[in-house]
């Protein structure tokens, strides 16, 4: 097998479709050699050794060193410098790279290579001895820490130290003899660390630094972040091996990173960060404040130190022709690493760059407007689910903004919630219910589960590139980074700002935006689908095949939708309009008379507020179908549950409150949600239904009369096990409408159809699809009663359900495809066997969930319906099932 694939130095071994054998950065850095872009030769070690090497016990093929020294050998030659060689050493770096980025893993080893006497060499060849020795001990320091294991801070207490008794305040005051004896100081510092020396032989240190990539697979963060992006563990990871170029060689050295677009905007423009004389790490670690890369940006931020244009004008020029090629090649934004090194423009990694939502839809629209792209693959190229940051809430225009700090608008959205500083107790917190925002000096990838919980990130320290900023901008949290006012006392759980104090438990608001953090809690605003969204709102509705719908029934939500662009109700649950204030005493009037005439005088009493509900319903939706399902709980949800509420409603009623007791206990079921409800309560009091029925269709032709607009209904009867339920109800619901169209002299327009949320159900569909005008498939309920497992008590366990991978993922959020997925292909397939064209639709909550969408169109579903902030999500999701 080969597992060693060369690129660089005029040929390329891959290339950017072998990602899954090479890596993310392998298959791309062999991708820009093969483009003829400046790439520092080297090799790749497949992710199938990766995958090899766990497989047998962690040890790697045996012919795989043999590999590594040939490849060697050869970047030797392209080089024509020597590995360990004093007098002409090759200095390599390691890179971990899977398939996809995993900022949890293992980054980099810089300087691979170096000992005692390559040092001395590299100063005679470079006539540059402090380069030679901060290279040397930039090593030191990374290798101990990233593949012995060893704790940076003994490293960094060293340095202080030195410094201190020196007077010196910056890196860049240490002499080259300075650094000649901070090596010296930190090899005894490691030895001692270690128990032996530290390793001073290349080719020792070469694997023990792959060793350390491969390793660095399965740590605890590694693992955790695969979990939070559904990455398999079976990928493994490839190591980059590649000669060093350098950007710490002198003024006219730098290293930087950019993205070809703004990643937070997405507008067109370069937009990066570069620090001159320092190497790769230095940009991301936020010990030196990083320089900006474009005049513009430079303006934009105020900064005083002179952007890469000015600085480095002609490497600036080489490197923006690159982003040109690179763009067009890729056909989309690139996230890229570089190295000047003594005025010579190296290109060290490019990919896909993350972005935040607002920008993916600026970018694929803008490219699409290029002609870079179609239409068709803006639409597949933003991601359903991140659309979600754009649809909470904004802070408003005209909120009192109480400004506590100021820092960089780093991911953008606004949040709010009570302070904390502590990843673990961001997590305890969240997961008692309340909004977090976490406040870090900075973060680091052991935050991800923190930064995870909370709403919104602040750190003290960072630029637009620190970790926090890239980490919340792919979660898509907001996050002002760098808010250097801050003073952070992790003691005592406090930070101060300008003079004030903000303790642990405070609440404040972050607006990502503007990078500012307010005091307290901020008005916000609701989001509004308008410009490159719907632009590409529009594309994605040219392409789909469903339609979507929304479950709401109050008429603010039913606007809302309406405003995501819902095309009709798909589920209107009527439930929910009991309990309000108006008409809760007259619903449990009903449930708690015991006789036909008790309940027929409390339901004359709701009717008229019924019937204006959907009349409010159906003026919004109009012509577009509305699907209204008749009662569906267990009656005694409706009772009174505290001594208090007895009371009241006992006076309220004229019962005493022993009897309501007794009632409310009679009412009382062990199993609630397999007993008394649905459609078996209209079996037991048709009266209820009757009212329901009389309610939509008086409703339709009132709407009628004032409009001119015909409304739809589609009347849903929920919980259908037996042919017979549905018979009996269908025809009791006909009659209604028959009475309101002889009162009325008009005759609504609906179909009477039903919910498929039982497993009986959906196996005899072809029996149910003979009364039935749609069916709706009750996911919720359809996934409780396939697996037998109580949505209301699911969560207790779900988590090690999902920990211990017996679901991937929690089947009441996406659906389970193979069992409960088989259910509804199975009653889609009967019903239209016995109902050519019977109308099919999804109410439960997988209606939202991109994943739960794509099965739906690909059993041929006609509607999905979801609560309306997610209508967008689904447009978006239902057109890439389509295409
Ligand atoms: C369902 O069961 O999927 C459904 C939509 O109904 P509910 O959630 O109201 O039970
Ligand atoms: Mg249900």
């Amino acid at each position: 097998t080969k597992w060693v694939h060369a690129f660089g130095g005029g040929s390329s071994e891959g290339d950017a479709d072998m990602r899954d054998l090479l890596g993310g950065k392998g298959a791309n850095l062999a991708e820009m050699a093969k483009l003829g872009l400046p790439v520092p030769p080297g090799f790749t070690i497949t992710t199938e050794v990766c995958v090899a090497y766990y497989a047998n016990n962690k040890t790697w093929p045996s012919d795989l060193e043999a590999q590594i020294e040939a490849a060697l050998g050869a970047l030797e030659a392209t080089t024509d410098k020597k590995f360990g060689d004093p007098a002409n050493p090759l200095l390599v770096s390691v890179r971990s790279g899977a398939r996809a980025s995993m900022p949890g893993m293992m980054d980099t080893v810089l300087n691979l290579g170096l000992n005692d006497e390559t040092a001395a060499g590299l100063a005679e060849l470079a006539g540059d001895k402090r380069f030679a020795y901060d290279s040397y001990r930039r090593f030191i320091q990374m290798y101990s820490d990233v593949v012995l294991g060893l704790d940076h801070s003994i490293f960094e207490e060293i340095l202080e130290t030195f410094k201190e008794e020196r007077d010196y305040m910056l890196d860049t005051e240490l002499s080259a003899d300075d650094w000649v004896e901070i090596v010296g100081e930190y090899k005894r510092a490691a030895a001692e660390a270690l128990g032996r020396d530290f390793p001073s032989d290349p080719r020792e240190q070469l694997q023990g630094a792959i060793r350390a990539v491969f390793d660095s697979w399965m740590t605890a963060r590694a693992i955790k972040y695969r979990q939070l992006h559904d990455i398999p563990e079976s990928w493994g990871t490839a190591v980059n091996v590649q000669a060093m170029v350098f950007g710490n060689m002198g003024e006219t050295s730098a290293t930087g990173v950019a993205f070809t677009r703004n990643p937070s905007t997405g507008e067109n423009s370069y937009y990066g960060e570069f620090l001159i004389n320092a190497q790769g790490e230095d940009v991301v670690a936020g010990i030196r404040t990083p320089q900006c890369l474009t005049q513009s940006m430079r303006e934009e931020m105020g900064d005083t130190q002179p952007s890469m244009q000015e600085a480095l004008p002609d490497s600036y020029d080489e490197l923006a022709r690159v982003f040109d090629i690179l763009e067009r090649h890729y056909r989309d934004m690139q996230d890229i690493e570089f190295t000047v090194e003594r005025g010579r423009l190296w290109m060290l990694q490019t990919r896909n760059g993350k972005r935040t939502a607002k920008a993916a839809l600026k970018i694929a629209v803008d490219l699409a407007s290029e002609g870079l792209i179609t239409e068709e693959e803006a639409v597949m190229r933003v991601d359903p689910s991140q659309l979600d940051q754009l649809l909470h809430p904004m802070i408003a225009e005209d909120a009192r903004r109480d400004v506590l700090a100021t820092g960089l608008p780093a991911s953008p959205g606004a949040a709010a919630g009570v302070v904390v500083f502590d990843s673990d107790d961001a997590e305890a917190r969240a997961a008692k219910g309340d909004p977090v925002i976490l406040v870090r000096i900075e973060t680091s990838p052991e935050d991800i589960h923190g930064m995870h919980a909370a709403e919104g990130i602040v750190t003290a320290r960072g630029g637009m590139t620190s970790h926090a900023a890239v980490v919340a901008r792919g979660m898509g949290r907001p996050c002002v980074s760098g808010a250097g006012s801050i003073r952070i006392d992790y003691a005592t759980k406090q930070f101060t700002a300008g003079g004030r104090t903000v303790k642990e438990g405070d609440f404040v608001t972050i607006d990502g935006a503007t990078g500012e953090v307010l005091s307290g809690e901020v008005k916000m605003i609701q989001p509004e689908v308008t410009g490159d969204f719907a632009r590409l709102m529009e594309w994605a509705d040219k392409v789909r095949r469903m339609k979507v719908r929304t479950n709401a029934e109050t008429p603010a939500d039913v606007k809302t939708a309406r405003d995501f662009g819902a095309e009709g109700i798909g589920l209107c649950r009527t439930e929910h309009m009991f309990f309000d204030a108006d008409r809760i005493a007259a619903v449990r009037e009903m449930i708690l008379s015991d006789a036909k005439e008790g309940r027929v005088a409390a339901l004359a009493k709701i009717l008229p507020m019924q019937r204006s509900d959907f009349e409010a319903i159906f003026e919004i939706m109009e012509d577009r179908p509305c699907t209204i399902r008749l009662l569906d709980p267990p009656l005694h949800e409706f009772l009174p549950h505290t001594e208090e509420d007895v009371h009241a409603v006992a006076e309220a009623t004229g019962l005493s409150a022993a009897a309501l007791m007794e009632r409310a206990g009679a009412l009382a079921e062990s199993n609630p949600m397999l007993g008394h409800r649905g459609c078996r309560l209209g079996i037991s009091f048709p009266e209820i239904y009757e009212m329901q029925a009389r309610a939509i269709f008086e409703a339709q032709v009132n709407v009628e009369k004032k409009t001119g607009i015909k409304p739809v209904a589609e009347v849903m009867i929920p919980l259908v096990a037996m042919p017979k339920e549905l018979a009996i109800l269908k025809a009791a619901v006909a009659k209604v409408a028959a009475e309101v169209e002889a009162e009325s002299g008009k005759a609504p327009e609906y179909l009477i159809g039903t919910m498929i949320e039982l497993p009986r159900a959906a196996l005899r569909a072809d029996e149910i699809a003979e009364e039935a005008e749609f069916f709706s498939f009750g996911t919720n309920d359809l996934t409780q009663t396939t697996f037998g497992l109580s949505r209301d008590d699911a969560g207790k366990f779900m988590p090690d359900y999902i920990e211990q991978g017996i679901f991937e993922k929690d089947p009441f959020v996406t659906l389970d495809q193979s069992g409960v997925g088989d259910l509804v292909r199975i009653a889609a397939e009967r019903g239209r066997g016995t109902r050519n064209g019977l109308k099919l639709g999804i109410c439960g909550e997988h209606g939202g969930d991109p994943a739960s969408i794509h099965f739906c169109d690909s059993v041929g579903l006609d509607y999905v319906s979801c609560s309306p902030y997610r209508v967008p999500v689904a447009r978006l999701a239902a057109a890439q099932a389509a295409l």
